[in-house]
């Protein structure tokens, strides 16, 4: 085969498996509870070798009954994040989400639109009047937003 018809192949192979867009990722704050017949499972490996999630351990204990209990930030595509949670829970290990949310602190906006570009969900937009809409059910907590804003009017409540 000429180096050509190579080049061909391998442009063909590389836009038939596209890489996820690392923007798309986001964080959930989950507390896992181990029975004692589970404080053996390597969650974090499982994270991240069968959904690409990077954990951070926030809080570990293990009790005297020898239960234990988990405070970890887990990082990934949202349905990997999905997918990764119920097949926790499918091993026994109770999982309880901590909410976490953007605010908009519209007292303060300039309407300046920074914030949109950057949000690849498309949960902000300017409406009519040029001012900022926040569509929060669109939103998936990326943080993008947070950096992107001149007057600092956007944070996390964790
Ligand atoms: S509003 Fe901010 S945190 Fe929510 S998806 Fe858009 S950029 Fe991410
Ligand atoms: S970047 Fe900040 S000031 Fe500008 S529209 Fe967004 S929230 Fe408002």
């Amino acid at each position: 085969m000429s180096p050509g018809k190579n080049k061909k192949k391998e442009k063909q192979t590389i836009s038939e498996s596209p890489l996820p867009n690392p923007a798309l990722r986001t964080r959930k704050r989950v507390v896992l509870d181990f029975p004692p017949s589970q404080l053996q499972t390597p969650v974090t490996y499982i994270l991240a070798k069968e959904y690409d999630i990077a954990s951070n351990i926030l809080r570990a204990e293990i009790t005297p009954e020898e239960s234990g209990k988990l405070v970890m930030e887990m990082d990934g595509l949202p349905e990997n994040l999905e997918k990764a949670i119920q097949r926790i829970k499918d091993s026994g290990i109770e999982v309880t989400e901590i909410a976490r949310k953007v605010i908009f602190d519209m007292d303060k906006c300039i309407h300046c639109g920074a914030c949109i570009s950057v949000c690849l969900a498309g949960a902000l937009k300017l409406d009519h009047d040029f001012h900022l809409q926040f569509v929060e059910p669109k939103c998936t907590v990326c943080e993008m937003c947070v950096p992107s804003c001149p007057v600092d009017v956007v944070t996390i409540d964790l």
